[in-house]
């Protein structure tokens, strides 16, 4: 092994992670939908868990991941697999969405058993929500080199690693340091490079 190589190896866990391309790497959480959902306001996300993660400008922190980042994959039980964001494109799109015909908000769910079908999150109640294609911008975040599946971490556990309590939002922010320790407790001794 050569000498770079070996004091490398032997540098503490989290100090491989300070900064790359000259600033300093955040940590994200990204929910994966793996069905079961009841949530209509659109057709779902792009999501392949293991090669990348799409999204859109509608999403809460869609400006904030950077190429670089300590990625999270999760889904409504845990982690799913670790990543480092590889490259980030953007580009303008249509997102197909159903709204409130009321109100207009995107906010509307399906119910199983109750008439009218659908209600909005500002409580009306209606049989058919209006759909129609709207410019988004579309984001689409490769990390298949080098990601790793990795289960260990339960939502709860995910949760106490989040920045703020915003449950509802599919991007949310880690806290790098207690990330870093979460994982290295859990069995993965190396961030995905
Ligand atoms: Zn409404």
């Amino acid at each position: 092994m050569a000498r770079t190589e070996t004091l490398t190896a032997l540098l503490p866990f989290v100090h491989r992670l300070p900064t790359l391309y000259g600033r300093p790497v955040r940590a994200w959480s990204l929910y994966v939908a793996t069905g079961g959902t009841t949530y209509v306001g659109h057709d779902g996300y792009e999501d392949v868990v293991a090669t990348h993660y799409a999204y859109d400008s509608s999403v809460p922190n869609h400006t904030q991941v950077n190429e670089g980042d300590l990625l999270i994959l999760r889904d409504g039980h845990g982690s799913l697999g670790v990543a480092r964001a590889e490259t980030l494109k953007s580009r303008a799109g249509t997102k197909r969405r159903r709204r409130c015909p009321t109100c207009g908000t995107s906010q509307v769910e399906l119910r199983k058993s109750l008439a009218p079908q659908y209600r909005c999150t500002n409580g009306h109640t209606f049989e058919n929500p209006v759909a129609a294609n709207e410019p988004t911008t579309l984001y689409r975040l490769e990390y298949g080199r080098s990601f790793r599946p990795f289960d260990r971490l339960t939502a709860t556990q995910m949760e106490r690693l989040c920045v703020a309590a915003a449950k509802q939002n599919a991007i949310r922010e880690l806290n790098v340091d207690r990330t870093l320790a979460s994982l290295r407790a859990h069995g993965m001794e190396a961030v995905p490079e």
